[in-house]
C-alpha cells in the first residue's frame, strides 16, 4: 500500500466513539518497513513521525466544518523513540492541539521532539479533552503508553445493551507479523510481558500498531509476542547453562546464526533477556558485573 493514501483504520468503530484514521508515514530512521503508522483517535493526533501530505489531509477533512474549532485537539506519542516523533513540533505549531506527555516523561519528551509538553497524562486518565485514555504499556521503551478508544468488553456492566468495539493504539507494543525490540539498557522485559498480558486480558478488540496494518485478533497475538519472549529466554537460560561465560558466548549460543549486521541488537536484547533473569534470581548475580563490562549497566 502506498505512503501516500490516508487509509481508514476500520473508520468508525461505534457510533459514540472518535473515528479511528490510520496514516503512514515513510521515516528515515530505522522502522520496520521504512513507515510508522501516525493514527487519528478522534481529536487526537498519535505519533506523527513527521509532516506529510497525507497526514495534512486527514487533518483538514476533519477540521474543515467548523473553522472555529482546531482540527486536533490534543498530540501524543506512543513513547518518544526517533521514528514516532518527528512531526510532533510541526504539527503542535500548525495547530492549537494541547502537546500531551506521559507523566513522568515529560523530559525526556522533550528531548525528543524539541518541545515542551503543554500537560501530562497518568495510565487511566483521558488524554487532553479527548475521549481517548491513556494505558500503561511500558516496556519496549520505559515512557511506553497506548490510547484506548472505546472500553474493552470486560469493563461493560451487563445492563449496558452489551459491549461496544474497544481499540488500542499500541505503539510498538505489538505487530501483526514479526516482533518488535525490547533491549537494554532501556527495554525492560519483565514490563514488556506484563504489559502483553494486561492488554491481552482487556478484552481490546483490536490493536492499532505502530508500524504495519491493524490487528484484529490481540489476544492471540500477545500471547504469539509473549511465547516469541519466552522461547528466546529458554535458549538464553540453556546458553547460560551450557557454560557461556560472558554476554557474547550468550548471544552466540542463543541465536545460533550469522548475526552480521544485526549484532548490536542481538547483544542487546540478550542483555535485557539477562537482566530479567537476574532480577529474578534464576542466573547467578554475578551476571550484572558480566552486562556491565559489555556495556550494560
Ligand atoms: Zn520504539
Amino acid at each position: 500500500m502506498s505512503g501516500d493514501d490516508p487509509e481508514t483504520g476500520g473508520g468508525p468503530i461505534s457510533s459514540d466513539e472518535p473515528a479511528v484514521t490510520r496514516i503512514e508515514v515513510p521515516v528515515d530512521t530505522r522502522a520496520p518497513g521504512g513507515t510508522t503508522n501516525a493514527y487519528l483517535l478522534g481529536g487526537l493526533l498519535v505519533d506523527p513521525a513527521a509532516r506529510t501530505d497525507a497526514l495534512d489531509a486527514a487533518l483538514a477533512e476533519r477540521g474543515s466544518d467548523d473553522a472555529a474549532a482546531p482540527a486536533v485537539e490534543a498530540i501524543a506519542v506512543t513513547h518518544a523513540h526517533p521514528d514516532h516523533v518527528g512531526g510532533v513540533a510541526e504539527y503542535a505549531a500548525l495547530t492549537d492541539a494541547t502537546v500531551v506527555a506521559r507523566e513522568g516523561h515529560a523530559d525526556r519528551f522533550a528531548a525528543a521532539t524539541g518541545i515542551d509538553p503543554d500537560e501530562t497524562v497518568a495510565p487511566g486518565e483521558a488524554v487532553g479533552d479527548t475521549a481517548v485514555r491513556a494505558v500503561d504499556t511500558s516496556g519496549h521503551a520505559p515512557d511506553h503508553v497506548a490510547f484506548a478508544v472505546g472500553e474493552p468488553e470486560e469493563r461493560f456492566e451487563p445492563s449496558a445493551g452489551g459491549p461496544a468495539p474497544s481499540a488500542l493504539c499500541c505503539g510498538d507494543l505489538a505487530v501483526a507479523e514479526g516482533s518488535v525490540a525490547v533491549a537494554a539498557p532501556e527495554g525492560d522485559l519483565s514490563a514488556y510481558l506484563a504489559s502483553l498480558e494486561r492488554v491481552r486480558d482487556a478484552g481490546y478488540d483490536r490493536l492499532l500498531p505502530g508500524h504495519g496494518p491493524p490487528i484484529d485478533d490481540p489476544a492471540a497475538t500477545c500471547d504469539r509476542l509473549i511465547e516469541h519472549r519466552l522461547a528466546r529466554e529458554r535458549d538464553v537460560v540453556a546458553a547460560i547453562d551450557d557454560g557461556a561465560a560472558d554476554l557474547d558466548a550468550v548471544v552466540d549460543g542463543a541465536y545460533g546464526k550469522d548475526l552480521s549486521g544485526v549484532r548490536d541488537l542481538a547483544r542487546a536484547t540478550v542483555a535485557a533477556h539477562v537482566e530479567k533473569l537476574v532480577g529474578e534470581g534464576r542466573v547467578e548475580a554475578a551476571w550484572r558485573a558480566r552486562l556491565a563490562d559489555a556495556g550494560f549497566d
